[in-house]
């Protein structure tokens, strides 16, 4: 019989440490192995499957697409690309979108937006992007420059200069570096993913997002884990009452078809003209007409529902044994656990339940539609598991 998981370990670049899970096949928030075993799914593919898997309406959008025209490349007009564009700046009071096909392709293209409207309208030495410490904004050498975790950068030298890390809730060390610097844009993630599931502070986000707008510094917001829905608002920075400059978006947009935007406001929105910026797969009218049956979906009465869900969630884990804090918003839940998070991981995925980890955390991202049932069901597991983990202790 094909052994997938030794000829995967003998031929795919040993980037990724896998789960010794194969999936073959699923149904909304349930997958399959190839020996029949099922699994609640509380990731998603990292937040990716937005709907779960197979979902019938994103299915029927895609192959439909697909049986009419699978590529066409920039050259030419879509309905997909043009309607999709259109919805997510009806929703956003964004101006113009740009496709790529990742969330680190959106980073670098809102990047080289900051950096041209910063040269076009302070100079060319004004290309400073301000990010915070323990971000994450992707692993091309740019985007990798602009996360703020030396140990991503240690082996990649020398990377793209003009990024200053500082540490996130501290808007004195924002200012202190505005003056210090000639800044073109402050790039953020409202809660950091990779990061932990850490949340920065209303308060703390209003501050940069007035500051920015008064020295005119781009505000700049990685939605590419927290948007689409994940935390009960289309997009994250809408739990705020800001209003970004640019937004970078990918993981949950495409259902789970790779596909990444930038979203440009007002001031950005004639910042790139032609043959500024390009995708050649960028705008692909099956992934854009898949993530246009998302978006349309993603109404106020089905995001507060995801709001209700993830805070069914957080009730459950309330005082849980073995369950240090539990942070996040919507359905992007970070468990801090006494013990090792990946280990209980570990026993989760054993007891059919599949979860992510973020630094020393349990990470959840079911899909946004998850069952009520399926959600209770593997929240009860994490709960046995982590209280497990301290019983033996005890004893
Ligand atoms: C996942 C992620 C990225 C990188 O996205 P890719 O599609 O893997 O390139 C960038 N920023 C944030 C906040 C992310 O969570």
């Amino acid at each position: 019989m094909f052994d997938i998981k030794k000829t995967d370990d003998a031929f795919v670049m040993n980037t990724y440490k896998r789960f010794p899970v194969d999936i073959v096949s699923g149904s909304g928030s349930r997958v399959y192995d190839s020996k029949g075993k099922e699994y609640i799914d509380l990731g998603s593919g990292i937040g990716v499957t937005a709907f779960g898997i197979a979902d019938p309406v994103w299915q029927k959008a895609v192959t439909e697409q697909m049986g009419k025209v699978q590529h066409t490349s920039n050259l030419y007009y879509t309905e997909p690309c043009a309607k999709l564009a259109k919805l997510l700046c009806e929703k956003t009071s964004m101006k113009k979108v740009f496709f790529c096909n990742s969330g680190a392709e959106a980073n670098e293209c809102i990047i080289k937006a900051a950096r041209k409207y910063a040269a076009d309208v302070h100079g060319s030495d004004t290309y400073t992007i301000v990010t915070l410490k323990n971000s994450f904004h992707g692993r091309t050498v740019t985007t990798l420059s602009a996360t703020g975790q030396e140990h991503y950068h240690e082996l990649f030298q020398p990377l793209t200069p003009g990024f200053v890390h500082v540490p996130a809730n501290d808007f004195d060390a924002f200012t202190k570096v505005c003056n210090t610097h000639k800044v073109a844009g402050v790039l953020l993630e409202c809660i950091q993913g990779e990061g932990g599931v850490f949340p920065l502070e209303a308060d703390y986000i209003q501050k940069v997002a007035a500051f920015a707008k008064e020295h005119d510094i781009l505000l700049m917001i990685d939605e590419v884990q927290t948007g689409n829905g994940r935390t009960g608002k289309l997009y994250a920075f809408q739990n705020f009452g800001v209003q970004p400059d640019l937004v970078s978006t990918a993981k949950g947009l495409g259902g789970g078809l790779p596909i990444g935007a930038a979203l440009f406001g007002d001031k950005v929105e004639k910042v790139l003209g032609f043959g500024d910026h390009g995708s050649t797969f960028g705008g692909n009218p099956v992934c854009c007409a898949g993530a246009l049956s998302i978006l349309k979906r993603l109404d106020d009465p089905f995001l507060s529902e995801v709001k209700k869900k993830g805070e069914l969630v957080r009730s459950l884990l309330k005082g849980a044994k073995g369950v240090q804090s539990v942070t996040g918003m919507g359905l992007m839940i970070g468990i801090l656990p006494k013990k090792n998070a990946s280990e209980l991981v570990m026993k989760c995925m054993e007891r059919g339940v599949l979860c992510l980890t973020a630094k020393n955390k349990i990470r959840l991202l079911p899909a946004l539609n998850i069952p009520k049932e399926d959600l209770e069901k593997g929240v009860q597991v994490i709960k046995d598991v982590c209280a497990e983990s301290v019983e033996q202790e005890t004893k």
